[in-house]
């Protein structure tokens, strides 16, 4: 790791309302070059009318983090990436809103300071893809911006997180925690979105292929649909308690 010397944040003991478009965040960054992080302090973006920036307070590692670490898909020959900064399984705290942001996504009252979940990409919600609710289809999605076009603290990995509009963002309640919310955007909003498509009814059996994160969320997905068994299958004894306690 280098630059550790700035892993102290800025303005870490001033309170939101003294942000500026000059405020600073550490990120961290990944080089492929030599395979390094660096924290690195980059400035916030300049905060628009009905964007959001979400003070990050915990990231999980998603499998797909791990598949971006190591390159897969990419060809042994392939030149090194530009640096970047990972994480999209995250959760934080409004540490300031767009003047036209009162609400979250539910029309519930928003501040700085509320807890939220939300999404990590950005389709246009407007287009025939978007206006059907497949929001995966939507051409004119944007999601992270390579750091080398838009050098600014926004990630996961870092401590702020810059939610564009138009975006989905709720409140969380006080009894889910910030570890247990950090996956919401992903592992959870995935396999909800393959229950939803596959039609699991109240009654329904289910086979869970894997206690991994997606299954672990899955199992507790089922359950809450109402399923009447969901079965897990998986090769680890800790991997399959933890199914347990979520409903297998
Ligand atoms: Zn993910
Ligand atoms: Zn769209």
């Amino acid at each position: 790791m280098r630059g550790a010397n700035t892993l102290e944040p800025s303005g870490k003991q001033r309170g939101y309302e003294d942000m500026t478009m000059t405020e600073m965040g550490t990120s961290a960054v990944w080089h492929d070059s030599d395979q390094s992080w660096e924290m690195r302090e980059l400035p916030l973006p300049e905060l628009e009318a009905d964007a959001i920036q979400v003070r990050v307070r915990a990231t999980s590692v998603c499998g797909s983090d791990l598949h971006i670490w190591r390159g897969d898909g990419i060809p042994e020959d392939a030149p090194p990436r530009e640096p970047f900064v990972f994480g999209h399984e995250m959760m934080g705290e409004v540490a300031k809103m767009g003047n036209k942001i009162t609400t979250d996504s539910l029309r519930r009252p928003l501040k700085e300071g509320d807890r939220v979940a939300f999404s990590y990409f950005f389709p246009c919600a407007r287009c025939y893809n978007c206006l059907r609710g497949e929001f995966g289809a939507c051409k004119f999605r944007l999601g992270r911006t390579p750091l080398e076009e838009w050098p600014v603290c926004n990630g996961g990995f870092a401590q702020y997180y810059y939610l564009r509009s138009p975006n989905y963002v709720f409140k969380l309640p006080d009894s889910i925690s910030n570890a247990a919310a950090a996956p919401i955007n992903c592992a959870l909003a995935q396999v909800y979105e393959a229950m939803h498509l596959g039609g699991v009814r109240l009654g329904d059996n289910v086979v869970v292929q894997g206690a991994g994160g997606l299954g672990v969320n899955a199992t507790a997905v089922a359950r809450e649909l109402g399923a009447s068994k969901v079965i897990v299958i998986d090769g680890q004894k800790p991997r399959l308690d933890l199914a347990m306690q979520c409903g297998a």
